[in-house]
C-alpha cells in the first residue's frame, strides 16, 4: 500500500470547525473569556481545574473557556480576561504559545510549581542539554539495542531550550498559584474572585504546605 505524501493529506486541524448554534455563540460572547494551556508539565494542574466538579458548572454560567487543553483550539479566538498557564518553558513552541497568551490575555496566571520555577522538568537544568539528550537517546538502558543510537531531529519538531524556564523569565506574569498541583479549591477560589471583581488572594487555609 502506498503512503500519501503530507501535501495530499488533510490533517484534523485543517478541517472546518463544526458549525455552532448562533444563539449559543452569542451567549458565550457575553461571558468572561478564559483561556488555559499546559506547556511543559504533566497536566496535573489542568486536571485540578476539572476536579472542581460541579463548582465548575456554576462558574461556567459566567465564564467561557475558549483555548484550552480540553478544546484543542490552537489559538485564543477572542481577547481573554484571564489566562491560566501550567508547566514551564522547555522548547520553542512553549515560548510561542506563552507569548501568544501574554498578548491575548489581560491577566496571566502561572499555575503550579512547573510554571512558577520549572518544577520536575527543571531537573534537567543540572546537566548540559547535550548530556540530557545523550542520556535519553544514546546511553539509555531502554534504547532498542537493534537500532543505532539516534537523537531525534526534524525541522517540524520544536527545538528544545538549553534550560527549562519558569514563565516569568519569558513574559510578565500577573499572579502565581503555588502547588504541585494546586488543589481544585484554590483554583476555584482564584477564578471565582477574579470573575466577581474581587482581588486575587489565596487563603492559607486552603493552600499551605508546612
Ligand atoms: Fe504536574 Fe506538579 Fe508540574 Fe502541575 S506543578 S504540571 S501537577 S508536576
Amino acid at each position: 500500500m502506498s503512503r500519501r505524501s503530507p501535501a495530499d493529506t488533510t490533517f484534523a486541524h485543517d478541517l472546518p470547525a463544526t458549525p455552532m448554534d448562533p444563539a449559543a455563540m452569542a451567549a458565550r460572547e457575553d461571558k468572561i473569556q478564559v483561556a488555559m494551556i499546559a506547556l511543559c508539565g504533566c497536566w496535573g494542574c489542568t486536571l485540578s481545574l476539572l476536579d472542581m466538579d460541579e463548582d465548575l458548572l456554576a462558574l461556567l454560567q459566567k465564564v467561557n473557556i475558549n483555548r484550552s487543553s480540553f478544546t484543542d483550539i490552537k489559538k485564543i479566538p477572542v481577547r481573554s480576561a484571564i489566562g491560566f498557564v501550567e508547566g514551564g518553558v522547555a522548547n520553542e513552541e512553549n515560548i510561542e504559545t506563552l507569548e501568544h497568551f501574554r498578548e491575548n490575555c489581560d491577566v496571566l496566571i502561572a499555575v503550579g510549581a512547573c510554571a512558577i520555577w520549572g518544577g520536575v522538568p527543571a531537573m534537567r537544568n543540572m546537566t548540559p542539554l547535550a548530556g540530557c539528550l545523550r542520556e535519553a537517546y544514546v546511553d539509555s538502558v531502554t534504547r532498542p539495542v537493534e537500532q543505532p543510537p539516534t537523537i531525534p531531529y526534524h525541522p517540524d519538531i520544536p527545538r528544545i531550550t538549553k534550560q527549562v524556564y519558569p514563565l516569568h523569565e519569558v513574559v510578565k506574569i500577573d499572579y502565581f498559584i503555588p502547588g504541585c498541583p494546586p488543589g481544585a479549591q484554590v483554583i476555584k477560589t482564584v477564578l471565582d474572585d477574579l470573575v466577581n471583581g474581587r482581588p486575587f488572594g489565596i487563603p492559607a487555609a486552603i493552600n499551605r504546605y508546612d
